[in-house]
């Protein structure tokens, strides 16, 4: 069965690697869907985004990594996802979820949507985190791993 884990991924932190490092275990093949956002332009184009992607679960080798765009039931059924991976950080996280969880219910039936709570080492891990880190010339290394580390430190260096 194909999982698909969609979000933003401005950039990837800890938190989505191990995300996808225990979805990768539940299903055949887990797809990493980048979703354009209308609202968000990004701080990371949808291609650095994948790179740094691609760099951090190349460990993984049912792990694959697309770009999608319009809704996203629609980019997951067009690559065969059955299910659609997101995570739980906290009660604020759960109402955001559920919102979108249900509506991709109601638009698509026949994909599931499948929560993994984060770690809780990792429940502090956003990507707006790294990035006003990154800004403000911060250690990273507990929320990216290095090659991210590099790019951020690249994007905010000024
Ligand atoms: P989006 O803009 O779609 O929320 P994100 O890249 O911010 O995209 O997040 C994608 C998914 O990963 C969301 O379900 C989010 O809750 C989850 N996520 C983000 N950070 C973590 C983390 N530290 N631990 C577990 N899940 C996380």
């Amino acid at each position: 069965m194909i999982a698909v884990y969609p979000g933003s991924f401005d950039p990837i932190t800890y938190g989505h690697i191990d995300i996808i490092e225990r979805a990768g275990k539940l299903y055949d093949e887990l797809i990493i869907l980048i979703m354009t956002n209308d609202e968000k332009s990004g701080t990371f184009s949808l291609e650095e985004r994948k790179d740094m992607i691609e760099k951090c679960v190349g460990h993984l080798p049912n792990v694959k990594v697309a770009i999608g765009t319009g809704l996203t039931v629609d980019a997951a059924e067009k690559l065969n996802g059955k299910v659609l991976i997101r995570g739980i950080r906290a009660v604020s996280d759960y109402e955001y979820e559920m919102q979108l969880a249900t509506a991709n219910m109601i638009l698509k039936p026949d994909i599931e949507t499948v929560f993994l709570l984060a770690k809780p080492e990792n429940s502090f891990l956003s990507s707006s985190t790294s990035k006003t880190i990154a800004k403000n010339k911060g250690d990273l290394s507990c929320f990216v791993p290095s090659y991210v580390q590099e790019k951020l430190e690249e994007k905010f260096a000024k």
